[in-house]
């Protein structure tokens, strides 16, 4: 392997403790901790997971953390009250609508009813308006976390080709903002790209957020590109997971263990061997998406009681 791993707890645990630091600061000078609220419909069991690691990040910052928990049989009026009463609440900053809401409620109104200020995930349309005509607000978390590792880790980005597989609303397109933000030049594939490997292959960052696993080989990655991959996958094919992770004891031991180890979009053992820089799964790009919910939560706390 010869490229350097992007090592995406180190700088989300550096974010966190600066995060801290400001709350402490923020208590040093009288003003009340920021607070991030989470709503939880339905008994989506990896949403579970999500929220409790946001509450647990949260509260460890010195944050008021709190989740709403509702059942999967809340109606879309309930839930909007919920949305309200924590669009209301002076100890709350930051509010998040965990996603997939029940598919019976209807998530595009469910993030209009939220208080754009409140908005830390940065996905109701004012804010994506901002994102785009480059105006300040919060910009989605793991899209943000990315151009915060690439910043910590010393990754040049101005003038330089991005190409983003995937354009969601979650990760492809609010990235692409990010990334002409600042100044690189972007391509964003997605299902209907025509020739996704001579798209790759012009790229010097090259993003992959397409949700299939080890969907980008070699051949999609030119030599001595920067290879982010956003993808998270539940991996219980033993063949595969040897054939991405060739002779890796740790990930056979979990497979036995758990029945399955988490791999990305990229086919990590080959594509380290063409890109100078990759992000492991896990341990990439997932730890900086909950520490930069908290970023966007403290920035909304310094604007709405500094
Ligand atoms: P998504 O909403 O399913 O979007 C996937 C995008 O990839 C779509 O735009 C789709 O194109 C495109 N795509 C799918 N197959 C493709 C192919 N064969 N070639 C080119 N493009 C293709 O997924 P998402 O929410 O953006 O998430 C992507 C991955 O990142 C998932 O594995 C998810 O679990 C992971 N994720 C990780 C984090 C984290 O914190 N690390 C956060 C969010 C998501 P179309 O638009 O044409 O359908």
């Amino acid at each position: 392997m010869s490229a350097r791993l992007l090592d995406g707890r180190r700088s989300a645990e550096a974010i966190r403790a600066e995060v801290a630091a400001r709350v402490a600061a923020r208590a040093a000078r009288g003003s009340r901790p920021p607070g991030l609220a989470a709503i939880l419909a339905g008994d989506d069991a990896a949403s579970r997971v999500y929220v409790a690691s946001k509450e647990r990040a949260a509260r460890e910052a010195g944050f008021v953390g709190r989740t709403v928990k509702l059942p999967a049989t809340v109606t879309q009026a309930q839930l909007h009250d919920e949305i309200e009463r924590l669009n209301l609440d002076p100890e709350i900053d930051g509010v998040i609508v965990q996603l997939p809401l029940p598919v019976r409620l209807d998530e595009d109104a469910a993030i209009d009813a939220l208080d754009p200020a409140k908005d830390a995930d940065g996905v109701h349309p004012e804010n994506v308006g901002r994102l785009w005509l480059d105006l300040p607000g919060p910009a989605p978390a793991t899209p943000s976390g990315i151009i915060e590792l690439l910043r910590r880790e010393g990754i040049d980005r101005a003038g330089r080709r991005a190409v983003v597989v995937g354009r969601s609303r979650l990760v492809g397109k609010p990235l692409a903002a990010l990334l002409l933000r600042e100044q690189c030049t972007v391509t964003v594939c997605h299902s209907r790209t025509r020739d996704l490997v001579a798209a790759c292959r012009e790229a010097e960052i090259l993003v992959v957020a397409a949700g299939r696993p080890a969907l980008v080989g070699p051949e999609h990655v030119a030599e001595g590109a920067v290879v982010i991959d956003v993808g998270i996958h539940r991996c219980d094919d033993a063949a595969l997971v040897e054939r991405l992770y060739p002779g890796d004891e740790k990930r056979r031991r979990a497979l036995g263990e758990k029945g399955y180890t988490l791999i990305g979009d990229v086919d990590f053992t080959r594509v380290a061997e063409r890109a100078s820089a990759l992000t492991p799964v896990p341990g990439g790009v997932g730890p900086l998406t909950v520490a930069m919910l908290l970023v966007n939560a403290l920035e909304s706390a310094d604007r709405r009681s500094p």
